[in-house]
């Protein structure tokens, strides 16, 4: 892995021979689920930029996908407030693509005292800015994690898993937010929730800084590709991975450019 930039080229290509292949990708939709559905998701966290030029492009190839914006926290204090901000993600709605909340449980429980007066808190404040929020996604807030043994999911009714935290102070908010009571209609982690049931797509891929990871199916090991050194073979390789099946593809905006 380098901690080089990856060039918006390279997911242009990537894009355009996905689209060459016949993958068409979805909005998280119930009709969609997960089928053959490539559904392509964007975290925001530090700012709005690159999110906005991705957005551009997708939208000149044909392509809408969903980006999750992380509401107020330690991580995105400096933006939250600017108009810039709010203007590029109602810019990016614009475009024919979702906005999303990007939710980080313990920044929430810390700030609002659970994680649903959190979300209503944040709800509100998109709604104020003119983004109309149907769906969420968890941040991988990885030092809450590894501190507390308490898995972001176990926050929710309907996503919870095994709790293996021994602390009673975040034990104190296992399964305490339903997503439905709260409006969402959708949930996309490495699993993607919507209406009802939670299911895996038949590969995940996922960005880091200069590289591009996808796993095909859980028997499968990860397999790496230099996303700044793209070539040709390596489009195909990729594309030959996901074509036919349905694909979730974590892409972090702020890597590319
Ligand atoms: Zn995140």
């Amino acid at each position: 892995m380098s901690s080089a930039r990856i060039p918006l080229e390279s997911l242009s290509r990537l894009f355009k021979g996905l689209l060459a292949s016949g993958v068409s990708f979805s909005l998280f939709d119930e009709k969609t689920f997960p089928g053959t559905a490539h559904y392509l998701k964007h975290d925001i966290h530090e700012e709005t930029a690159s999110a906005l030029e991705i957005a551009r492009l997708e939208r000149s190839l044909g392509i809408r996908s969903t980006y999750f914006m992380l509401h107020r926290s330690p991580k995105n204090e400096k933006i939250y407030d600017e108009e810039k901000t709010w203007m590029d993600l109602r810019a990016i709605q614009a475009l024919g693509h979702e906005v999303a909340m990007h939710v980080d449980g313990f920044t929430l429980v810390e700030r609002y005292g659970s994680v649903s007066s959190g979300i209503n808190a944040a709800f509100l404040e998109f709604r104020v800015e003119g983004i109309h929020i149907r769906g969420a996604n968890a941040h991988g807030n990885s030092v809450a994690i590894h501190n507390s043994n308490f898995h972001p999911c176990n926050f929710y009714v309907e996503l919870a898993t095994k709790n293996e935290c021994q602390d009673p102070y975040w034990n104190a908010h296992y399964k305490k937010c339903s997503i439905v009571e709260k409006g969402f209609q959708f949930w996309a982690d490495s699993s993607v929730w919507i209406g009802g049931g939670v299911r895996k797509c038949g590969v995940y891929f996922s960005d880091n800084k200069g590289d591009w990871v996808i796993n095909p199916g859980a028997k499968s090991s990860w397999k790496h590709f230099d996303a700044v050194n793209m070539t040709p073979d390596s489009v195909s390789a990729i594309v030959d991975k996901v074509k036919g099946g349905s694909c979730l593809y974590l892409i972090h905006p702020q890597f590319y450019g």
